[in-house]
C-alpha cells in the first residue's frame, strides 16, 4: 500500500493491518505467542525485541501517521521517553529540554540522569534563543514539547529543528498533545517523535502504551537500547491500540472542533479570568501554531477568577469528569497543581507559570452544548456556594 498518496482516514482504518489469510476476517488476528520457530525464517520474532506481527505492522500505522521511515510501540510514554532518551545519551553527555514539560519527563530527567552521568539544563523559556543559550559543547539531544502540558505554550518546531541541525544535535519531541492528526513535526526537520500513546492513540482511557516514529537509522539505535531495557507492549494491547486508531482523526477533529468553541465561550465567560489555547487569538503563540498545526488540538487550561474553588467547581461538574489523564472520547478536567505536576515542588511549579488555580481540560466527542451547560452550572453553583 502507498502510505502517501492516502488520506488520514485510510492510512488510521487500513495501514499496518495484518492479512488474515487463513480465515479471510475483517480485522487484523492478534498473535499471543511468545515463541516463533526461527530455522525458516529471518527474523527472529520475540515480544521484547518489539517484532511480534502485531507490534511490526501496527509500527507501520504510526510510522504512516508521522511521516516517518519507521517506528517502535511501548508499554506507556514513559517507557517511549525513557528509552528514546537513553538511546541517544551516554556518560558526559549534555540534553537541553523545555522547561514546560509533562511533569514526569521532567521527573525522570531530575531523578534518574545523575545516576548515568548525564547532565542537563532546562531552558529559561521556550523561544529559540533560550534553547540556544542552554547548548553546551557536549549537548547531544534538545528535547520539546508543543503544544506543552498543562500551559499549551507553542515552541517554534522548524527553529528548534534547525538549531540542533546547525550544531549536530538530536531534536526530539513529546507530540502527545497536538496528535499526528493536526502536527507533523518530522515535517519540521526533527529527527525522533515520541507519544504517549495512552493519550489520543489510544483515546478511550483504557491502553497504557508509548510510540516514538524517526529515521530508520534513529530506530535502530533505540532498539538497541530498548531490547535490554525490556519495555515492550503486550500484543493484546497492541491490538486494542490498533483497534482505536482506526477512529483516530475522526475522534481528534471532533474534539478539536468542540474545543474551539469551548476555548471562546470560556474566554468570554465572567468567571473566567485566563483561557490557555493555541486556537485563540489572544494566545501569544497564535500565529506561529496555525503555521505548524493544522487544528489547536483539544487540550486547553483556564483559571477561574479569585473567590471561586476551583475545586468545588470540578465536583459540581455531571458529564465532565473530574479526573486523571487526557483525550479519552470523554471530557475530563483536572488541577496539574494535585496531578500532572504534584510531583514538583510549589517553587518548580510557580516557576513554568501552573497556580494552584489552573484548572486543565481536555476536551471530548460529547455534544458541544452539554459541555457548555455543565460547565455553565457548575460555575454558578461553585459562585453561590462562595458568595452565599
Ligand atoms: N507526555 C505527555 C505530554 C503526557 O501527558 C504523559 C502522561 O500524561 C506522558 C508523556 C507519559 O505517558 P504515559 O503516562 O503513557 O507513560
Amino acid at each position: 500500500m502507498s502510505k502517501q498518496k492516502l488520506g488520514l482516514n485510510t492510512i488510521c482504518t487500513h495501514v499496518g493491518e495484518i492479512k488474515d489469510e487463513q480465515f479471510k476476517g475483517a480485522i487484523s488476528p492478534i498473535y499471543l505467542a511468545t515463541s516463533y520457530e526461527f530455522d525458516s525464517v529471518d527474523v527472529k520474532r520475540y515480544p521484547r525485541y518489539f517484532n511480534t506481527p502485531n507490534q511490526e505492522y501496527l509500527s507501520k500505522k504510526i510510522a504512516a501517521l508521522e511521516h516517518a521511515e519507521a517506528a517502535m510501540i511501548f508499554s506507556s510514554g514513559m517507557a517511549a521517553i525513557s528509552h528514546m532518551f537513553l538511546a541517544f545519551l551516554q556518560k558526559g553527555d549534555h540534553i537541553v529540554v523545555q522547561n514546560t514539560l509533562y511533569g514526569g519527563t521532567s521527573n525522570f530527567i531530575r531523578e534518574e540522569f545523575h545516576k548515568y552521568g548525564i547532565s542537563y539544563t532546562f531552558t529559561d523559556g521556550y523561544t529559540i534563543s533560550s534553547f540556544e543559550a542552554a547548548i553546551q559543547p557536549n549537548t547531544k539531544v534538545i528535547h520539546i514539547e508543543t503544544p506543552s502540558n498543562p500551559l499549551l505554550t507553542i515552541t517554534d518546531i522548524k527553529a528548534v529543528a534547525n538549531l540542533a541541525k546547525s550544531k549536530g544535535i538530536i531534536s526530539t519531541i513529546d507530540n502527545t498533545f497536538a496528535s499526528p492528526v493536526i502536527q507533523n513535526p518530522i515535517d519540521f526537520g526533527i529527527d525522533v517523535v515520541m507519544h504517549s500513546a495512552t493519550k489520543y492513540l489510544g483515546g478511550h482511557s483504557d491502553i497504557l502504551a508509548g510510540a516514538v516514529a524517526s529515521s530508520q537509522e534513529h530506530i535502530e539505535r533505540i532498539w538497541n537500547v530498548s531490547k535490554n531495557l525490556g519495555g515492550s507492549l503486550s500484543d493484546m494491547t497492541v491490538w486494542m491500540l490498533e483497534r482505536s486508531m482506526k477512529t483516530l482523526a475522526l475522534r481528534v477533529k471532533a474534539q478539536n472542533k468542540n474545543a474551539n468553541k469551548l476555548a471562546k465561550f470560556l474566554e468570554r465567560h465572567e468567571a473566567v479570568s485566563k483561557v490557555y489555547y493555541p486556537g485563540l487569538k489572544s494566545h501569544p503563540e497564535h500565529k506561529l501554531a496555525k503555521s505548524q498545526m493544522r487544528d489547536f488540538g483539544a487540550m486547553m487550561s483556564f483559571e477561574l477568577v479569585e473567590g471561586i474553588d476551583a475545586m468545588a467547581f470540578q465536583r459540581s461538574l455531571n458529564i465532565i469528569k473530574s479526573s486523571m489523564s487526557l483525550a479519552g472520547v470523554e471530557s475530563t478536567m483536572l488541577l496539574p497543581s494535585e496531578t500532572s505536576h504534584a510531583l514538583l515542588t510549589q517553587e518548580q511549579r510557580e516557576a513554568v507559570g501552573i497556580s494552584n488555580r489552573l484548572i486543565r481540560f481536555s476536551v471530548g466527542i460529547e455534544t458541544y452544548k452539554d459541555l457548555k451547560n455543565d460547565i455553565k452550572q457548575a460555575i454558578a453553583q461553585t459562585k453561590t456556594a462562595a458568595f452565599a
